[in-house]
This record gives C-alpha cells, sequence and structure tokens, in this order.
C-alpha cells in the first residue's frame, strides 16, 4: 500500500505546484480515502464582516510549508492513511438555505465512502449540515463536540433567521444531532445579547469553559479531563478561528480580545488524542482582513493537527 505524500519542497519549490491542501493530490471523489479536506467557501452566514468565503483558498496557500512529521507528538498521518484533497463546495452564494442543503448532500456523498473529514470554511454556518450528514451516517449514536469559540453560537435567531454563523450550536442541539452531555465549549467570552447568554448551553448540559477560565495556564490538564467526561463515542471538533486572540489570529469576521493563544489552540487540538474524533473543521478566517496570511497559516497548521489526531494515525 502506498500512501499519497503531500508534495515535498524538494520537489516543487513551496509557492509553486498545485493549490491543494499540502500540495496533496486532489480528487474529485472520496473513493478510497481514509480522509479528505473539503473546502466550504460559504460567507452569506456571516453578521459582521465577510470575507470567509475567501478562506479555502488561502488556508490551502498557507499550507504550503507543513511537512509530513509532526515533531512533536511523533504523529506520521501520511504513513498511515489514504488522505487527498476533495476540493470545494459547490454553494450557491446567493441562497443560504440552498447552500446548507449542498453541502450536507456533499458531505452524505463523502462519508458513504467511509471518507472521514477535515473542513476548511467558511463562516461557521457550515458545521450544522456537516453535523446533519455525519449524523445521518452514523445513525443513532449522538455526537459528542469538542467546539472553541469566541461565541457560544447558540442564538435563537440572527435578524429573524434561524441558520446562521451564531445559531448552527442550538440547531445542532435542538435536532438531537449532539449530546449535550459530550460538548465542551472552550474560549467563549466578551459581551452579550444579554447577561445569560451562556446559559442556554449550560441549561443543556453543555460544558462552557470561558476564556477566563483558561487564562494564563496549560489547557493540557483541561483537555485530560475533557478526554475522561467525552469517554468512548464519537467526537467532531469544531475550531472558530476567533476562539484565539486576534493578536493570532486577526483575519476574521467578528474578532474578540483576550482570547485563546496559539499555543493553547494547538493544546486543545492535541488534547483530542486518545478521543473517537469522526472529523472536523476549522472556521471564520477571513484573509481580507489578514494582511500577513498568519490567520490562514495558523488555521492550516490547526487543521494539519487535527489530522494528527485521528484515530488510525501512527506515531513514531
Ligand atoms: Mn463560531
Ligand atoms: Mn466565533
Amino acid at each position: 500500500m502506498t500512501y499519497n505524500q503531500p508534495l515535498s519542497g524538494n520537489e516543487m519549490p513551496r509557492f509553486a505546484g498545485p493549490g491543494t491542501f499540502m500540495r496533496l493530490p486532489g480528487q474529485a471523489t472520496a473513493e478510497g480515502l481514509d480522509v479528505g479536506f473539503v473546502g466550504v467557501p460559504v460567507d452569506i452566514g456571516t453578521s459582521n464582516r465577510p470575507g470567509a468565503r475567501y478562506g479555502p483558498r488561502s488556508v490551502r496557500a498557507e499550507s504550503v510549508m507543513i511537512r509530513p512529521y509532526q515533531m512533536a507528538t511523533g504523529a506520521a498521518p501520511f504513513d498511515s492513511l489514504q488522505i487527498a484533497d476533495l476540493g470545494d463546495v459547490p454553494i450557491d452564494t446567493f441562497d443560504l438555505g440552498r447552500t446548507v442543503d449542498i453541502v450536507q448532500r456533499f458531505y452524505a456523498d463523502v462519508l458513504a465512502h467511509g471518507c472521514r473529514t477535515l473542513s476548511i470554511g467558511g463562516d461557521h454556518v457550515i458545521t450544522l449540515p456537516i453535523l446533519r450528514a455525519h449524523a445521518e451516517a452514523i445513525g443513532p449514536r449522538r455526537i459528542g463536540l469538542v467546539h472553541v469559540d469566541a461565541h457560544a453560537d447558540v442564538n435563537d435567531e440572527m435578524f429573524g433567521e434561524r441558520v446562521t454563523h451564531g445559531t448552527w450550536l442550538r440547531r445542532a442541539v435542538e435536532e438531537d444531532l449532539v449530546d449535550p452531555a459530550r460538548c465542551v465549549q472552550i474560549g467563549l467570552r466578551a459581551t452579550g445579547y444579554s447577561a445569560d447568554d451562556f446559559d442556554w448551553s449550560r441549561r443543556r448540559g453543555i460544558r462552557v469553559v470561558e476564556a477566563e477560565a483558561c487564562w494564563h495556564r496549560s489547557l493540557a490538564p483541561l483537555m485530560d479531563d475533557v478526554r475522561t467526561s467525552l469517554g468512548p463515542g464519537p467526537v467532531y471538533v469544531s475550531f472558530d478561528i476567533d476562539g484565539l486572540d486576534p493578536a493570532f489570529a486577526p483575519g476574521t469576521g467578528t474578532p474578540e480580545f483576550a482570547g485563546l493563544t496559539s499555543i493553547q489552540g494547538y493544546e486543545i487540538v492535541r488534547g483530542c488524542h486518545g478521543l473517537e474524533v469522526i472529523g472536523g473543521d476549522l472556521v471564520e478566517v477571513s484573509p481580507p482582513y489578514d494582511p500577513s496570511g498568519n490567520t490562514s497559516m495558523l488555521g492550516a497548521n490547526l487543521l494539519y493537527e487535527m489530522l494528527c489526531v485521528l484515530p488510525g494515525v501512527r506515531r513514531r
């Protein structure tokens, strides 16, 4: 068995070559794959600065420097899994409702091949149809969730709309896609529409770890605890880049200060190792607000770290 490899910087300069994630082979269907990277270029679910539609292209562009082996954890994803880039979902940028259905159908097809997905957003609305497709694919087992974000994303409506980047998790709970007792939200902070904004999550049994509880400390102990409380069963990782402080990730639509560090972001994703991770996404990168490209580069690296914690990845 030979596995797809990212195109090496010694074979083709890093600033050239294919525009796929890590310059992996591109593939039109998920046939034969263990993992597919998928771009979801949606930003019509967002409520403030737009631009996340450019996220997939930009995150892929900044992924060129990532090499195959993770030196700290020993993870060797390309020694043990068949991985490719499945391109972008052909969304309808004039119609959010239709877009949500298109995304769900796209993922249903990929998951039917037994292929796990790592998704490049796009704004956070994409997680709802992705979770719908996963819930359908895995049957009665409800999904656990590791959700990194500055925001709870549990509004009932935004401007009268029920499916947006700020309402997706409330819909996912109402639709019974996720098991609240196996959900954790990390990094929530800043200002609320009302004083009890984060209580909707807590009332349903979701564990909420506000940013202030993360300040000045390693999140490795928190993740030890999260692994115990989430236990066995499927877990999805949804990482909103605005969970991190704008000092590290300024290129996003709804930035909030005093957030997590990039190190803490790595600790959270690496701390998912050992969970039954069925997929993940990295959302809300808005390249027009990211002149250095560092937000996209950080997003690319967090997606690589998600790849490294998937079950079945060898560690050296
Ligand atoms: Mn979000
Ligand atoms: Mn957010």
